[in-house]
This record gives structure tokens, C-alpha cells and sequence, in this order.
């Protein structure tokens, strides 16, 4: 079993209230190879919801307090972030899942790119708060 996110599987969950359908990954999700998670939504965000992007670092620095999830008016969102985050670790753990495929560039989901926190659609080296703690359990995460 493995962790996919839940936009990627044809749920209509993204912050414009929009799929990004990859027909793999709900191919797999419909076999019951895939278990789908919106790290977001099960933190509380609405659907649809502002734009959101980490200001100060990347997800890791979030966990550690370091940085933060900001919405493009300016409000604080990190809390959100994070609960949604754990909320994706107790899922996979109840799965032993030992890997995840997530949505490229998202500031929860996105591994090893994110936007920069300018909203200028500037990337930069980073996880999403969500990809960032399951690394910290080693679960294999690659971005799609
Ligand atoms: S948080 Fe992840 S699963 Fe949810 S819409 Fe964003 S990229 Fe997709």
C-alpha cells in the first residue's frame, strides 16, 4: 500500500476546488493499491481555500518551528499545516506505508520543490510541511 495525494487521484480537493487528476495514480487508489490524503483538508482548510506558501524555509523548518505557512493574505496558516501533517503520518502508519507519491510543489505535499514564499511563482530546494515529516519516518516520498 501507498500513500498518493488525493488531488493526484481525481478529488476535487486543491485550492482552487480542482483535481490534478494523474489517471495512474487513481487507477491505483480504485485497485486498492492507494490510499488518497489531503494533508489540507484534514487539517481544517476549506475547499476551495486562499493560496498558500512557506515563508522562511521549507517544511523541515517548519516542523521545527523555524518557518511558516502564510496564505496569500498574509494569514497565519502553519497550525493547519501541521495538524493536517500528523494527521497524514497516523494514516500511514496504520497502513505501514513505507512510501508516498504526492503532488509536485505544494507546500504540503511537494518533495525536494516549493514555491519560495513570494507568490511570485519562484521555486527553491525544499519539502512541504506534510512531505517533510514523512521523510523524518522514513517513508519514500517522490513529487509528481
Ligand atoms: S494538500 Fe496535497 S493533496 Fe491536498 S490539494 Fe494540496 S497537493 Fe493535493
Amino acid at each position: 500500500m501507498i500513500l498518493v495525494s488525493a488531488c493526484l487521484a481525481g478529488i476535487d480537493c486543491a485550492w482552487d476546488g480542482k483535481d490534478r487528476l494523474d489517471p495512474r495514480i487513481k487507477a491505483m487508489v480504485e485497485k486498492g493499491l492507494a490510499v488518497a490524503v489531503c494533508p489540507e483538508v484534514l487539517g481544517g482548510r476549506p475547499i476551495p481555500r486562499t493560496r498558500t506558501e512557506i515563508m522562511g524555509g521549507s517544511g523541515g523548518n517548519v516542523l521545527d518551528g523555524r518557518a511558516k505557512v502564510f496564505d496569500e493574505n498574509s494569514k497565519d496558516v502553519t497550525s493547519e499545516f501541521l495538524i493536517g501533517a500528523r494527521k497524514v503520518l497516523d494514516i500511514a502508519k496504520k497502513h505501514n506505508i513505507k512510501k508516498a507519491i504526492l503532488k509536485s510543489r505544494s507546500p504540503s505535499c511537494g518533495c525536494d520543490e516549493i514555491y519560495d514564499g513570494s507568490f511570485q511563482g519562484r521555486l527553491v530546494r525544499g519539502d512541504g510541511v506534510t512531505a517533510a515529516l514523512l521523510k523524518r519516518k522514513d517513508i519514500l516520498c517522490k513529487s509528481i
